[in-house]
């Protein structure tokens, strides 16, 4: 039998000396890649809509952070679990290789597939005209509003333009606005009280983030420029009055499929100079949007068209069918909640007539616009201390007694969230 060599004194230290490095290495490396994690702590609020980390490693319920802070979609996605090859696409490595996508275009890295698509959804919907309309793709809407406000703007004016939006308003707009101190638009708060002469863009957000009521504008001036954002003018959300008919409307795909991580907008631009601006925008911001994602927008709205057309008469191949449906139960089963206590309380909505769905209907918002009644003033901060994380109406451009609450994340959340609000109630 072989011997095993017996260490010398020499070797041991060596090992020694080794193990020690390789432990300060794995140390270092640890302590770096924390550092590094953009979302390493667990109550960061970031004022856009984006996904932060949600702590859920806690051990008791109670202890768990809920986060609904922000408007992430987790909601839909059994429905997509469901659907396999119909919204899958493959995309061979010759393919999406060029910036252009159609050079005869205004818009030249629109792809024509899902340029098609929005115009069908659009259709079928009855949500807005795509008649006489350019369509600019972006980044998200988030890109197209930055479009939207650059191509807007007079370039020879004395002092920026104003931007100006009713309160409560989407809390990203006036940071969005303002972020990069442009010399051509300046954030003018309050649509409600902008009195200021001259030229103004005003964004009109219908149904609203944060409170779900339809909107108009409210300036009613003769030298305003009108941006509306239509990112929850769908059927889930609110009853379709009549096809949107407006000059610059913005839509994403974040909110109707719920496919925030594809990121990808459109815009429906009456005018040429102002999509051909809005497009110039997109070319100096990051030369194009990428066709990958259009690709797979294409073969998601199409998804959601062929589910209306083919399923109608079943329910449960209807998105819209199914996103409806689970948005009326957690609707239901937040008023019930809710109407038990007297701690909180929730807007109020008229029923309207879907064209869409074809009946009458009672609108129910993406998020929960809660307002927390009797003395407690600070409705964010009190949540808080309840371990359910939302954002402060003072975002909104409103009082702290409001908070704004996601209503599309898992159905895990938003069933802890209801048993924390039910706890706090009793
Ligand atoms: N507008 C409104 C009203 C929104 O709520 C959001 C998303 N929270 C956006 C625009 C931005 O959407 P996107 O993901 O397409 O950038």
């Amino acid at each position: 039998m072989a011997k095993l060599p017996i260490p010398t004194l020499f070797s041991l230290r060596h090992f020694f000396i080794l193990s020690l490095a390789f432990n300060v290495t794995l140390i270092l490396r640890l302590m770096l890649y924390h550092q590094t994690q953009p979302f390493a702590t667990t109550t960061t609020t970031t004022n856009f809509d984006t996904p932060i980390l949600i702590s859920s490693s806690s051990s008791s319920d109670t202890n768990r952070v809920i986060n609904l802070d922000h408007g992430d979609p987790r909601v839909y996605e059994r429905f997509w679990r469901q659907t396999g090859d119909k919204s899958t696409i493959i995309i061979p490595g010759w393919q999406s290789m060029s910036y252009f996508s159609d050079v005869s275009n205004i818009c030249w890295f629109l792809e024509a597939e899902f340029a098609r698509e929005v115009v069908r959804l659009h259709k079928v919907v009855g949500n807005a005209v795509t008649e006489g309309r350019h369509i600019v793709v972006g980044t998200g809407s988030s890109q197209l509003f930055l479009a939207a406000l650059y191509a807007l703007s007079p370039n020879d004016a004395p002092e920026p333009i104003s931007v100006v939006c009713a309160s409560p308003y989407y809390s990203s707009y006036p940071s969005m606005t303002d972020h990069l101190k442009s010399g051509l638009y300046k954030w003018g708060g309050d649509a409600e009280s902008f009195d200021k002469e001259g030229p103004y863009i005003e964004l009109v957000t219908s149904p609203n983030n944060p409170d779900g009521h339809v909107r108009r504008s409210k300036v009613n001036r003769s030298q305003g420029f009108l941006v509306h954002d239509l990112a929850y003018y769908w059927p889930q959300y609110t009853p379709i009055s009549a096809p949107a008919d407006h000059d610059l409307t913005l839509f994403t795909v974040s909110k109707s499929p719920g496919h925030a991580g594809m990121r990808i907008g459109w815009a429906l631009v009456k005018n040429e100079e102002v999509a051909k601006k809005m497009t110039k925008f997109i070319e100096l911001n990051t030369i194009g949007v990428s066709k990958d994602s259009q690709l797979r927008a294409a073969k998601v709205l199409r998804a959601v068209s062929d589910s209306w057309e083919q399923g109608n008469s079943n329910e449960g191949e209807s998105f819209f069918k199914f996103s409806h449906k689970l948005m009326a139960k957690r609707w239901k089963q937040l008023r019930l909640v809710v109407e038990r206590g007297g701690l909180f309380s929730l807007p109020k909505f008229s029923p309207a007539f879907c064209t869409f769905f074809n009946q009458v209907l009672e609108p129910q918002p993406a998020f929960v616009w809660l307002k927390c009644e009797g003395n407690v003033e600070d409705c964010e901060s009190f949540l808080r201390g309840h371990n359910i994380l939302t954002r402060s109406g003072i975002h909104f451009g409103v009082s702290p007694k409001y908070v704004r609450i996601s209503m599309l994340d898992t159905d895990e959340n938003f069933n802890h969230f209801l048993d924390r609000l039910s706890g706090i109630q009793s």
